[in-house]
């Protein structure tokens, strides 16, 4: 485990994404030697951040991943890029609709951030240390899992950052070393620019995550720093109402003249956008083992979810913390790796199902016309019974303390408590709502 000097042995991560700089980085801390292998080029060099690909442009952080951001010691270089979201502010056919606070106490937001911007952030960090070797233009292609040799380098320990089409995991895989399957979603996402007003101003209310709910389908933007939103669509990719049916200028236009006119509005250049712009695709990932010899897969590598929930790097950056507390109490790193399955899978497949529901949620449920009624009643029981009843969105978004499997477990109470509520006229009454909390064991 040790060379002759004592120091550890370093450790291989492959992919430097924001996964893997933040691992390497808390690994650093904690006196590790890093050895990390990125295929894209330096985005401190040349000065082009790092591309997203077909990934969001921005994304939402929430408790979770600013722990882990904190615990890094990198929280406070990424602040200034952040932009507070307090809710979703809802648009009907007319633009219209309530902004529904995403909890009831002040801190009770998220934050919208750019994917490059945080990603050349935690590689500026990391490039601080002298622990970590970072080898840019690299492209990993295989391991050899007993040997732990990537890129002709030994180490006792290779993880695996490379993301949800992760190469590593392919090569096990093909080894018949784990098993890996894509459930796909039959929605995929369009991505479109909403400019900031011609004075500089936003276009929209600026501190809320826009959502345009349709039933089947929706619209959802959120703010950038600049003063521009990053609209995303997500539509199913077939049928009348999917992509296959917008293959024109014409008929995407109508679409967004019929569903969304208001952010229609906001686009002048929408038909070049449209046409331009990439049609992502969705999947979530299950995949077991994630520890093979010396081999161990993390974030979206290991158990890549669809983004609903907007905790897809949140829950990878709370892997880094948990691996990086298990491998300083364990002296053998495999039992560490074989602990940190042991802890997370529960946990990654709560968030995996939860995310999935959140897309209903978001598209259709804040239609329905006891959604509002429901969310206040939620947090009306949080107020009276705040050790027993926290609403399952905000375990999820504001209390890391709460693992995501308990999480769900206790939204799955905690909505039949709801149910049961709103279907009694007396469902505000107070010695009610105790005795069911109880009866449900919360
Ligand atoms: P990645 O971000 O994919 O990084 C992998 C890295 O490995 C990249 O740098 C890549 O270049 C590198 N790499 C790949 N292959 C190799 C190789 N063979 N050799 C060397 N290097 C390699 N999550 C949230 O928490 N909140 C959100 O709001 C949110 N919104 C999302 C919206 C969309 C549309 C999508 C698709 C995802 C969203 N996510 C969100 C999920 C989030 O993007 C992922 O969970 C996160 O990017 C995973 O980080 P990662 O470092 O594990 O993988």
């Amino acid at each position: 485990m040790t060379e002759s000097g004592g120091s550890p042995e370093p450790v291989t991560i492959v992919g430097a994404g924001p996964v893997g700089a933040l691992l390497a980085i808390l690994l650093a801390r904690d006196g590790r030697r890093v050895r990390l292998f990125e295929r894209r080029p330096n985005p401190l060099v040349g000065g082009n951040p790092v591309a997203g690909e077909a990934r969001s442009i921005n994304l939402a952080l929430s408790a979770r991943g600013l722990n882990a951001l904190e615990r890094a010691g990198v929280l406070a270089r990424i602040r200034p890029q952040m932009v507070t979201m307090r809710g979703r502010q809802l648009h009907d056919l007319t633009g219209q609709g309530p902004l529904l606070p995403y909890g009831q106490r002040a801190d009770e937001v998220i934050y919208a951030i750019s994917r490059a911007r945080l990603n050349t952030a935690l590689i500026e960090a990391a490039s601080e240390y002298p622990l970590i070797e970072m080898t840019f233009e690299q492209r990993c292609t295989d391991v050899d899992a007993r040997s732990g040799i990537v890129q002709g380098v030994a180490a006792s320990l290779v993880i695996g950052a490379d993301g949800a089409g992760s190469a590593l995991r392919q090569a096990l895989s093909e080894r018949g070393l784990l098993q890996a399957t894509e459930d796909p979603l039959a929605h995929d996402y369009k991505e479109l620019h909403i400019p900031a007003k011609p004075n500089g101003e936003w276009a929209l209310a600026p501190h809320a995550l826009h959502v345009w709910p349709r039933g089947g389908f929706m619209l959802i933007a959120l703010p950038n720093p600049d003063h521009t939103f990053t609209a995303t669509l997500f539509l199913p990719a077939l049928g009348p109402t999917g992509f296959e049916s917008l293959q024109t200028a014409a008929a995407a236009h109508a679409f967004f003249a019929a569903q969304f006119p208001d952010a229609l509005a906001l686009i002048a250049d929408f038909d070049a956008q449209f046409a331009q712009h990439p049609q992502g695709k969705l999947a979530t990932l299950y995949c077991w083992p994630w520890h093979v010899q010396r081999v161990l897969l993390i974030g979206d590598a290991a158990h890549a979810i669809v983004p609903f929930h907007g905790q897809g790097l949140n829950c990878g950056f709370e892997d880094c913390v948990l691996l990086a507390d298990l491998l300083n109490r364990h002296p053998d790193q495999h039992a560490a790796c074989a602990e940190f399955e042991r802890q997370r899978r529960p946990n990654t497949d709560a968030i995996a199902a939860m995310a999935i529901e959140n897309y209903q949620d978001m598209r259709e449920a804040v239609l329905a016309p006891d959604f509002a009624l429901r969310k206040q009643l939620a947090m009306d029981l949080e107020r009276r019974f705040p050790q027993r009843f926290i609403p399952r969105y905000s375990m999820v978004m504001f209390h890391a303390e709460i693992p995501y499997a308990e999480a769900q477990r206790r939204g799955a109470l905690q909505e039949a408590v709801l149910d049961a509520l709103l279907a009694d006229k007396a469902g505000a009454d107070s010695t009610l709502a105790d005795n069911l909390l109880c009866e449900s064991g919360l």
